[in-house]
């Protein structure tokens, strides 16, 4: 008998024996048997002409009536598959053939089924990194969709809070300002604390609407002549207060670059400024330090934000350009804005990347960890372009006409 006549005496054994050891999921035994068929049909078929390829379109269909979760915490499944396969052939060959049919029925199958091993496995990689890549895919779009959903209950939430908002500053301003003789001067100190209050929640509505504009890429960029020595002294002034406080000294070091002009929208890196000092302040402890530092860059300008505070973890410092995003246990956070480890709503960081990448620019942050006995520190890095000239033709044609532009915010 030669070798495809043996392969064809063996069949119906070797198929019994297949059905009773194997039962993959999602197959019936009718799809299974019609999968093992096949697959026998092209070995008898690989094994006459000498061309294992025959086997291919089989192992294809194989690995593709494998589902994701015949995968999971598994590998090599078709593998697996053939090994049966063949363990179940040769057992059945060897008792049922003469020696010498034995011997050239194995001489046979063993490149044919060698060949088969590699070109499993290899599909087998393919379709698990597709199915891999889908899987990301749809956690992609699931992310995606939850900060969409995010983004509009961030809109909705600020526009529904605005009005009420509104009439608490109007009527506290109105009791602030009535003459009326029984104001004491506690009660003067009630129409403070609501007004206060009212200040502080303005301040987390108008977070909320820039966040919803940077997520909807609606931010509108008033590109104006802006000097960074300018930004920082006001800031400077601004925070004296709060510097003093906490007995935080701020270094304002003049780099170069920081006396030049560029164009930018002044309000809006100021806010971007304002957000990472009064970050450096909240996160570092009293008595510690600050300080502004940079460098003039080909077409950039890189300002360094530095601080002696309690530094942030490797693991959540591209987390924390995440709106909401807070580190470390929320319940043990103070309020306040700039009391140490002072809690807030999370939205600062992710604006002020908003508002930094708008302009062309990158922002991010450096620190060895977080640690509040060595407080090694963090160093947030804010890079923007040099601009000599605006980049939209209205604002070019308005400051062409001032014959001083380029000149430091200093001379001016
Ligand atoms: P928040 O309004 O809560 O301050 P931010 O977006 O400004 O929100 O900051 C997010 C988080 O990043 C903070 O809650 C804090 O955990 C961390 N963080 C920001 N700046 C610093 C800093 N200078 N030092 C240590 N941690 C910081």
């Amino acid at each position: 008998m030669v070798v495809r006549e043996c392969l064809q005496a063996i069949q119906s054994e070797w198929m019994k024996a297949i059905l009773l050891n194997s039962s993959p999921e999602g197959l019936s035994k009718k799809d299974l048997s019609g999968q093992i068929s096949a697959f026998y049909q092209q070995l008898i078929q690989a094994a006459s002409e000498n061309k294992p390829e025959h086997l291919d379109p089989e192992l294809v269909s194989i690995v593709s009536s494998l589902t994701y979760n015949d995968y999971e915490g598994k590998y090599n499944q078709v593998s697996q598959t053939l090994k049966i396969y063949f363990d179940n052939l040769v057992n059945i060959a060897a008792s049922n053939l003469y020696p010498t049919q034995f011997a050239d029925l194995i001489q046979t199958i063993v490149p044919i089924f060698s060949h088969a091993f590699e070109y499993a496995a290899e599909m087998e990689t393919k379709t698990v990194s597709e199915q891999a890549k889908k899987e990301i895919e749809s956690i992609k779009q699931q992310m995606e969709k939850l900060d969409r959903s995010k983004s509009d209950f961030i809109a909705i939430a600020a526009h529904e809070l605005k009005t009420p908002l509104t009439l608490i500053e109007g009527y506290s301003l109105m009791l602030a300002e009535t003459e009326n003789p029984s104001n004491s001067e506690y009660t003067d100190h009630l129409i403070d604390g609501i007004r206060n209050g009212a200040k502080r929640l303005k301040m987390i509505i108008d977070d909320m609407v820039d966040v919803s504009l940077i997520d909807n890429n609606l931010l509108e960029l008033n590109f104006q002549p802006v000097w960074l020595n300018q930004i920082f002294s006001q800031l400077d002034a601004e925070l004296k207060p709060a510097l003093k406080q906490r007995n935080i000294n701020l270094h304002i070091d003049p780099f170069p670059g920081f006396n030049e002009m560029t164009f930018g929208t002044p309000d809006r890196l100021l806010q971007v400024f304002r957000n990472l000092l009064v970050n450096a302040i909240k996160f570092t402890p009293d008595h510690g330090d600050i300080f502004i530092e940079g460098r003039k860059l080909p077409g950039f300008i890189e300002v360094v934000i530095r601080d002696t505070g309690i530094g942030i973890n490797p693991e959540d410092q591209s987390l924390i350009f995440n709106k909401f995003s807070r580190v470390g246990n929320v319940a043990l956070h103070s309020t306040g804005k700039t009391k140490f480890k002072g809690g807030g709503p999370g939205l600062g960081l992710h604006i002020a990347k908003g508002i930094i990448e708008s302009h062309g620019g990158a922002i991010w942050v450096e620190s060895e960890g977080c640690n509040e006995k060595t407080l090694p520190g963090s160093a947030f890095h804010v890079i923007i372009p040099m601009k000599s000239i605006p980049p939209d033709d209205k604002m070019g044609q308005i400051f062409s006409s001032y014959p001083n532009f380029k000149k430091s915010g200093t001379t001016q």
